[in-house]
């Protein structure tokens, strides 16, 4: 009995050692990928060096492949691959659910897609011969996340309220307004850059914010047409085209909104007093942050609910928001929320599972537009005393407690 016990945790063992073994080769075959597509679309390189890159690449992928299964691929199958969802590329999946088959990291024109350097880092694992070419991709998004929480932490309650508010409001613009605003702030928050190192946002030297989250849009010029969006923000309708009427000398190049928030925006010189907040702390804090708010201000009118802002029962970044609805002769209840924006679902599954479990029932809230990605999340986190649903969802639920509502 004892004999056949100890066999069967071997078998569990040896199952769940297999399976981390194949995340491990999927994850370093889509970081290959991912920085692939980056040295394949990126304007800027030398045909030579961008060739040696993707010589690079597609030996990482190999490397990738589990030796009894080589991937015979040639150069040109592998940059064909990369324009179609990833799985022929991939290691085969096993028991792993990690939805990298059905990725796409080009668009129809041959486009990187949005968010590919979050992806990245968000799966980065570690390759000599691709850190050489890529320094951005040596952080690791969990790494990056910790490093910017490590800073908060060491804050006093009321200068962590401070700052999460200033990077919702303040997370690029003009330097003098920048500490001015940052103010007491500004010498412990190293997380800005210069905008005139990015040239991924500048258009003729301008740069413009997004309405939304007011961090630099991207500029992406297909053919004649050139279009500006927010990486984040697109998809809630935030993009333009450049108008055909050119401005003057010294004057930014005018965009026309083409989607349904595309409110007005003016370009801002992309000089070295420009400055922004890095992209890590942008998608990790900035974004987060804009999603709590959006849930505090959708509740803010709502009778016998009460929401409060970074709360935390030990510390202010214990969680993000407490709710709590009490309707008189019932139960009163809570929800703690944690507000999260990652680019790859898959990711932040295995960074909240990395993480000690709390000792109350956290609710995870993602964008409306990650709804799609809400059931795999929550299979992921089967057992961890963890909800997921989007913002609405979470609103919803909220207002039909409030309206007494079972
Ligand atoms: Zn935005």
């Amino acid at each position: 009995m004892l004999q056949s016990s100890l066999f069967m945790r071997h078998l569990v063992r040896v199952a769940l050692k297999e399976c981390d073994d194949v995340r491990i080769r999927r994850e370093q075959a889509l970081t290959a990928c991912c920085l692939a597509v980056a040295a394949e679309t990126d304007t800027g390189l030398e045909t030579a060096r961008r060739a040696a890159m993707l010589m690079d690449c597609l030996g990482a992928l190999r490397a990738a492949h589990a030796p009894g299964r080589a991937l015979q691929l040639g150069m040109g199958e592998f940059r064909q691959g990369l324009r179609a969802p990833l799985a022929p590329l991939l290691p085969p999946p096993g028991d792993v659910d990690d939805q990298f088959g059905e990725l796409r990291l080009m668009d129809g024109a041959g486009l990187v897609r949005d968010a590919l350097e979050d992806l990245c880092r968000e799966h980065l694992v570690p390759q000599a011969a691709l850190d050489r070419h890529w320094p951005w991709a040596r952080v690791r998004a969990e790494q990056e996340e910790r490093r910017l929480f490590e800073v908060m932490r060491r804050l006093e309650p009321e200068e962590y309220r401070e700052a999460r508010a200033l990077l919702a409001e303040c997370p690029a613009g003009p330097l003098r307004v920048l500490r001015k605003r940052w103010d007491r702030l500004w010498m412990r928050f190293d997380f800005f850059e210069a905008v005139s190192d990015w040239p991924w946002c500048q258009l003729e030297g301008w740069w413009y914010p997004c309405p939304k989250c007011r961090w630099p849009m991207r500029v992406v010029e297909t053919g004649q047409e050139v279009e500006v969006r927010c990486e984040a923000h697109r998809a809630r309708g935030v993009h333009y085209r450049l108008s055909l009427e050119r401005g003057g000398r010294g004057v930014a190049p005018t965009l026309v909104g083409t989607g349904r928030a595309s409110e007005p925006v003016v370009g801002l010189p992309a000089s070295v007093d420009h400055l922004a907040l890095s992209r890590p702390v942008w998608r990790y804090g900035v974004l987060p942050t804009l999603l709590e708010i959006e849930l505090r201000d959708r509740l803010k009118a709502q009778a016998h609910v009460r929401v409060e802002m970074w709360p935390g029962e030990l510390r202010p970044d214990e969680y993000d928001l407490r709710i709590t609805v009490a309707v008189p002769g019932r139960r009163v209840r809570t929800w703690r929320v944690d507000a999260k924006d990652w680019a790859s679902a898959a990711a932040l599954a295995k960074a909240l599972l990395e993480r000690e479990p709390k000792p109350y029932a956290l609710c995870i809230v993602v964008p409306d537009h990650q709804g799609h990605e809400v059931a795999y999340l929550k299979a992921r986190l089967t057992g961890r005393r963890t909800k997921v649903l989007t913002l609405t969802r979470l609103v919803e639920q909220v207002k039909r407690a409030a309206r007494g509502v079972r």
